[in-house]
């Protein structure tokens, strides 16, 4: 395996600031101060994004991902987060170690965390309906 940034935070190799720690997943506040009180989970099995997660890792994952709400929430006086994800360089994922974004938000906090959607169409909703739907 090449290099991975998160990797080298979990190992301790890269120094971070660790507010939640378990066998399974890590969240610590992003080095990108971009954004204040931006949280990054990730799961401690290095994996590239939703195509390679394991199921266990992906609940335990979700785990960590509510019990860092629930602490910004009851604890630290949040009124809400954004959660984000991006799975996959197309989809503009930077680091491939697949991790949550966890933005803690209050009213009138001045962040704008929601992507502005392009209203580009490249098939017809039927087409798209066609191509989307799961059958079972
Ligand atoms: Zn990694």
């Amino acid at each position: 395996m090449t290099s991975c940034v998160f990797c080298d935070i979990i190992s301790r190799k890269i120094p971070g600031k660790i507010i939640f720690e378990n066998k399974k997943t890590l969240a610590f506040l992003s080095n990108n101060a971009d954004v204040s009180g931006h949280i990054l989970i990730i799961p401690k099995d290095h994996c590239t994004n939703l195509n390679d997660i394991t199921d266990e890792n992906f609940i335990e994952l979700q785990r960590t991902l509510l019990k860092i709400n629930n602490h910004i929430i009851n604890t630290c006086g949040y009124t809400g987060v954004n959660i984000l994800m991006a799975s996959g360089e197309s989809a503009g994922q930077s680091i491939q170690h697949i991790h949550f974004h966890l933005i803690p938000r209050n009213f009138n906090d001045s962040i704008t965390a929601w992507p502005e959607l392009s209203k580009e169409k490249q098939e017809t909703s039927d087409v798209l309906y066609q191509k989307l739907k799961i059958t079972f």
